[in-house]
């Protein structure tokens, strides 16, 4: 339960929303004790929705803004409960980021008459695939709990505002050989080596700044996963069989989006030609298929939200500067 005492103390409440254990998936405790709190303060109106709560102020204000943050964690990695070492706050979550809940919650307890209308908005499922996310449920399901003039996500970020996300395009480039014995190599094409060009090929690769509107976003191209082909396991054991691999996969997270820029054009200049093969190694070829991506966005609204003097005083008077989001999502 979070007593008035504890949701008047962003520490306190950081931490106890930390020792409330929820790993995407098991959010529901967590979200009752959020809606329990919001229900308990008359000036807002409380809304749950699945795991989502929410709570608005109603005054009235010419403009509105969203206060957002996601419930769920990552995996518990023996780090529950939390504990604290000097001013520091350990425990799972703590950074990313029921502290940045823990502020919402603080300001929808402490202040009654804020100068906006603010709609505070707890999802859960944010650290898993985007279709369970509830914030993109919700903007499917019920988009009008989303209208405001602005939105801020309270992602940790070392105080900076970070504006928009970026998108990402994922691919997995499979090179194919084809078998031969270890000692008739030359008869076969090695897969595995094919994989070689296609990590020096990411390995050279160099990502692109890009500034829009005063906002720098950083790209970055990332091998996440590399696979082997089974048959060489079976070498290992028998000793006798194979040289050459049949495939090796190297999944690789292409963590484009910058705005302005399409996913082929992405793959291209990462040399990864969509229209595959991308390389050769001996006989093997390597091709690439796009896999699953999300969109980039700019922050809520059209490009020109950002040469608002209005939209930079408030946040930039918060932060030590504004920048382009260089990871994880954003209202839209
Ligand atoms: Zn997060």
């Amino acid at each position: 339960m979070l007593s008035p005492e504890i949701l008047a103390d962003p520490v306190e409440l950081t931490r106890a929303l930390v020792d409330v254990e929820s790993v995407s998936g098991n959010e529901t405790r967590l979200a009752g004790q959020v809606e329990a709190a919001l229900r308990g303060l008359p000036h807002l109106s409380v809304e749950r929705i699945g795991n989502v709560v929410i709570g608005r102020t109603g005054n009235d204000r010419q403009q509105r803004v969203i206060l957002a943050g996601h419930l769920d964690t990552v995996p518990v990695a023996g780090n529950l409960p939390s504990r604290t070492e000097g001013d520091l706050i350990h425990g799972c979550g703590t950074a990313d980021m029921k502290s940045g809940a823990a502020l919402a919650l603080h300001l929808a307890a402490t202040v009654e008459g804020p100068r906006y209308d603010v709609t505070y908005l707890f999802y859960d499922c944010e650290e898993v695939e985007s279709e369970r996310n509830g914030l993109y449920l919700l903007s499917r399901s019920h988009p009008d709990r989303l209208t405001a003039d602005f939105a801020i996500l309270l992602e940790p970020t070392y105080g900076l505002v970070e504006a928009g996300c970026q998108g990402t395009l994922r691919a997995m480039v499979t090179a194919t050989g084809r078998r031969a014995h270890s000692a008739r190599s030359w008869l076969g094409a090695n897969a595995i080596h094919a994989a070689g060009t296609i990590l020096r090929t990411l390995e050279a690769y160099t990502p692109r700044s890009v500034t829009i509107d005063g906002c720098t976003y950083r790209e970055g191209l990332n091998a996440v996963r590399i696979t082997g082909p089974r048959a060489v396991r079976r070498v290992r054991r028998a000793g006798d069989r194979l040289g050459a691999g049949r495939e090796a996969g190297a999944g690789g997270d292409a963590r484009q989006g910058v705005p302005g820029r399409d996913r082929p054009a992405a793959a291209g200049e990462a040399g990864l030609d969509r229209r595959g093969p991308v390389c050769g190694a001996g006989r093997a070829r390597a091709e690439l298929r796009a896999g699953r991506s999300e969109p980039r966005a700019y922050p809520r609204g059209a490009r020109g939200d950002l040469q608002d003097p209005g939209w930079r005083r408030h946040p930039s008077a918060m932060a030590r500067r504004v920048t382009g989001r260089h990871h994880g999502r954003w209202l839209r």
